[in-house]
């Protein structure tokens, strides 16, 4: 059996699989069908393109799980994460990044790597046979999604994420906003004023509320369900849960002073975050949206600050296929029906670009190590990695399976500790430990060479 591994789709998952299994010496083939084949979200047919927000979320690998996933990462050598690093923006202490040159360089290195070669075709039938790894995302095509659905016998599940308006900098009033990020977090200057922030009095807040329930939305086709995932709800489903949720979501006001009237408390703040290196681009933290156009920018510029704002984007509802992955896939990522595929990404029921990058460099150590025929001890279910895998292929109940992102609740508790806000500090403390020396261990057992 040939030992080339060949990737459908270069996106998070697929660009950081193909690094991984090239690495160890393994020949690649990335199947990727932008340009020549559109999505409605990517607009390059750069490899590993953010399609959406520009943040890699939090960087904290001691108190926070998506950080101690980047940790994990970059111990691994992960593609995704040097580049995040090369092209990082001031964020506070999340890890934005600037787009376009972040996904050129992904592109570049992967085009450059001696073992990895890049075919611009889309897939449309699934392989009778050899290696792979199906890495299509959320927006996979719609000829591999049928063939998809008809291996698994069951339909892949379809609901929506909403896109968050972008703004032109030099649209914003910035006699109303200011910079500042909340608390005053960061280490430099360019880190504590990392987000652009607007205030409402409760008078603007209620009628902002007003205008949000009274907006004309995007209606659901038929068949589709609005069963939305809690992490990306679209302002306006927060607010018809409650008039006051915005305020304790997206447009809380805690951590914020505001230089134009320090000693006016500000109702509710509207966050805005940088979104390219140059400053000219700012994103609505938290506002995924399915209004309508014309209703989002109405809407929008009743934000004080925003009221003569340019929108270099608006926002959208999406697409999301994923698998369900408890019942389909077995602990190495593997389709129970036709173990010689594997699945990595979204697609398997992660969320975010950094589970879905993670996934990709499991799922190319998995396919590697299967060539090569030395198979990898499991992956610890301490890890990050571990605890999400083993979500996605078991822990989860197969029934409610929604997509998910990686959270201290999919680790097993540290024996001893106290629980509850509390002992917060000090169990995500033993968890990141704990998880770090798992990782470490697990890397430490991969000392793998090609066969040749
Ligand atoms: C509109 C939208 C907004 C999002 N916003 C965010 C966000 O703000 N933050 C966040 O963390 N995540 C966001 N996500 C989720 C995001 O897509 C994933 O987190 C991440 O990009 C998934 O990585 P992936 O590798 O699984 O898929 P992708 O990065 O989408 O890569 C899949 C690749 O497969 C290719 N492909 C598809 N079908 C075929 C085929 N048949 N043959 C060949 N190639 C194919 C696609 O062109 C694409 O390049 C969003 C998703 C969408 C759709």
């Amino acid at each position: 059996m040939t030992k080339t591994l060949h990737i459908i789709g270069g996106g998070m998952a697929g660009s950081e699989a193909a690094w991984q299994a090239a690495n160890l010496g393994i020949d690649v083939v990335i199947h990727e069908m932008r340009p020549k084949v559109k999505t409605f979200a990517h607009r390059t047919g750069d490899l590993g393109e953010m399609v959406c927000s520009n943040s890699f979320r939090s960087d904290d690998d001691e108190q926070n799980a998506v950080g101690l996933l980047h940790w994990e990462m970059r111990a691994a050598d992960g593609l995704i994460m040097a580049m995040a690093d090369r092209h990082r923006l001031p964020a506070g202490g999340a890890l934005a990044v600037d787009r376009d040159p972040f996904a050129q360089s992904v592109t570049q290195n992967l085009m450059d790597h001696p073992k990895i070669t890049v075919q611009h075709d889309e897939i449309t039938e699934l392989p009778a046979g050899g290696h792979w790894i199906i890495a299509t995302g959320p927006l996979t095509s719609e000829g591999l999604g049928q063939a998809i659905a008809q291996e698994t016998g069951r339909d892949a599940l379809a609901f929506f994420d909403a896109i968050a308006p972008i703004v032109y900098y030099d649209s914003i009033d910035m006699s109303k906003a200011w910079m500042q990020s909340r608390y005053d977090k960061g280490e430099t200057e360019a880190e504590r004023t990392a987000y652009l922030n607007c205030p409402m009095d409760r008078d603007q807040y209620e009628a902002f509320i007003d205008a949000l329930l009274a907006a004309d939305k995007t209606e659901f086709h038929e068949g589709e369900t609005a069963n939305y995932f809690d992490g990306c709800l679209p302002i306006e489903v927060m607010a018809e849960r409650g008039r006051e949720t915005l305020r304790h979501g997206p447009m809380k006001p805690v951590g914020l002073t505001n230089p134009h009237q320090p000693d006016i408390k500000a109702h509710a703040v509207v966050q805005l975050r940088r979104d390219n290196a140059l400053g000219t681009l700012y994103n609505i933290v938290g506002f995924q949206t399915k209004m309508k156009y014309g209703a989002q920018s109405s809407v929008f510029k009743m934000i004080p600050g925003l009221e003569n704002a340019s929108f270099a984007r608006l926002g959208g509802i999406h697409r999301n296929t994923f698998l369900n992955s408890p019942t389909l896939l077995d602990d190495q990522m593997r389709l129970r029906s036709r173990p010689h595929i594997r699945f990595a990404g979204q697609i398997t029921g992660v969320e975010g670009y950094v589970e879905s990058a993670a996934m990709g460099l499991l799922a190319g150590r998995l396919a590697a190590a299967e060539i090569m025929g030395q198979p990898l001890p499991p992956v610890p279910q301490d890890s990050a990695m571990g605890a999400l895998i083993h979500h996605i292929t078991g822990g989860a109940e197969a029934k409610t399976f929604q997509p998910m992102n990686v959270n201290f609740g999919l680790f097993r508790p540290v024996e001893g500790l106290k629980g509850g806000r509390r002992g917060r500090v000090h169990r995500y403390k033993a968890y990141t430990d704990r998880a770090k020396a798992a990782w470490t261990d697990w890397l430490a057992t991969q000392n793998m060479s090609c066969a040749s």
